[in-house]
């Protein structure tokens, strides 16, 4: 079995939310204590610049089940719960938002669906109103993940989620500097997931922080993590500019036959142009490969993960 010191870890990534750490605290104790098992909050400051950094320092003095990560500035929310998770010390994992949209009495219902032996599960929100650029932003997001994990993955993004230790280890086996956690726990988990409905209120205190351009930066990271297709489609581009310079020969002739000097010289012009252009894509295309493969090592993630082992004296986990 994969070692760990308490039963629960709650990782809470905190930015600016001064105003909620407060309520957190009293939603969350509670509901934690009424588990009947040992727990942990590991919050996680990400650089924030409010009086967030001195509150949960005074939580943490107050209760040694509170454990405070606290960033040297802001990295976003991916990395602080990446934080959280490899200072997490429990068998289970939750992740769940500081500012309470969606609360703690969610939590036992989570651990609940995680016992019946699933890697993850997730929180699909019921509906509110959120801006659209945020609903499609998500449902893109969500459509990337499943053409290239080949598994779906509910439309969730209520930022609670239970995790189990196996599934923690593995992802803390991965070392990237930029990351899309939604797309990493979907890779990890291949299907062994599942989905349960979360309450969801707005938001207690402060702001979203997330503007489109934080949710774009996260989609295009996560394209650029999990492939390198997107350079090879200089290389397609580059093929289809030299099928259309040679289905242009016959333009070029007609126009010859026809006597038509300048149509001649003009489509001419067009095929070099497109024989010499669609080269240099097709060579671009090519180099892409090369830096896919160089990424790839580079990125130094496990080559494969291991969810079970088994001997005959009993199943072994693996992680
Ligand atoms: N957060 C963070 N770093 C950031 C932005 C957000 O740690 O740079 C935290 C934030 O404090 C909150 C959670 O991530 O606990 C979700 O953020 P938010 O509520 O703004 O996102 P939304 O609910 O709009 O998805
Ligand atoms: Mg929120």
């Amino acid at each position: 079995m994969p070692h760990y010191d308490v039963d629960l870890s709650v990782v809470i990534p905190v930015y600016n939310e001064e105003a909620n750490l407060d309520p957190l605290r009293q939603d969350l104790i509670p509901v934690l204590e009424g588990l009947g098992c040992s727990f942990e909050v590991v919050l996680v400051d990400d650089g924030s610049r409010d009086r967030s950094p001195e509150i949960l320092r005074g939580l943490a003095d107050e209760d040694d089940r509170f454990r405070v990560v606290r960033f040297a500035r802001n990295y976003g929310q991916q990395m602080a719960n990446t934080a959280g998770l490899r200072h997490a010390r429990g068998k289970t994992v939750v992740i769940m938002d500081a500012d309470l949209q969606t609360p703690a009495e969610n939590i036992p219902a989570f651990l609940e669906k995680l016992g019946e032996g699933y890697d993850i599960v997730y929180g699909v929100r019921e509906q509110v109103s959120v801006p659209l650029y945020r609903k499609l932003g998500t449902r893109f997001a969500n459509w990337l993940i499943c053409r290239m994990t080949g598994f779906r993955i509910p439309d969730s993004a209520s930022g609670f989620l239970a995790l189990d230790r196996t599934l923690v280890e593995n992802v803390n086996r991965y070392n990237e500097r930029t990351r899309y956690l939604s797309g990493l726990f979907a890779w990890l988990s291949y299907g062994r997931y599942a989905a349960i409905p979360v309450t969801r209120r707005p938001r207690l205190h402060g702001e979203s922080k997330y503007t489109f351009w934080g949710l774009a930066r996260l989609v295009i990271n996560f394209v650029t993590l999990f492939s390198a297709e997107p350079v090879l489609l200089a290389g397609l581009a580059g093929l289809a500019a030299w099928g259309l310079a040679l289905l242009m020969i016959i333009p070029l002739v007609a126009a010859m036959y026809s006597g038509d000097a300048r149509a001649a010289e003009l489509t001419l012009d067009a095929i070099i142009l497109m024989g010499v252009g669609g080269t240099e894509l097709i060579f671009l295309g090519l180099v892409g490969a090369y830096i896919g493969r160089v990424y790839a090592n580079v990125r130094q993630n496990p080559p494969y993960v291991i969810v079970d082992l088994y001997d005959h004296s009993g199943e072994v986990s693996a992680a």
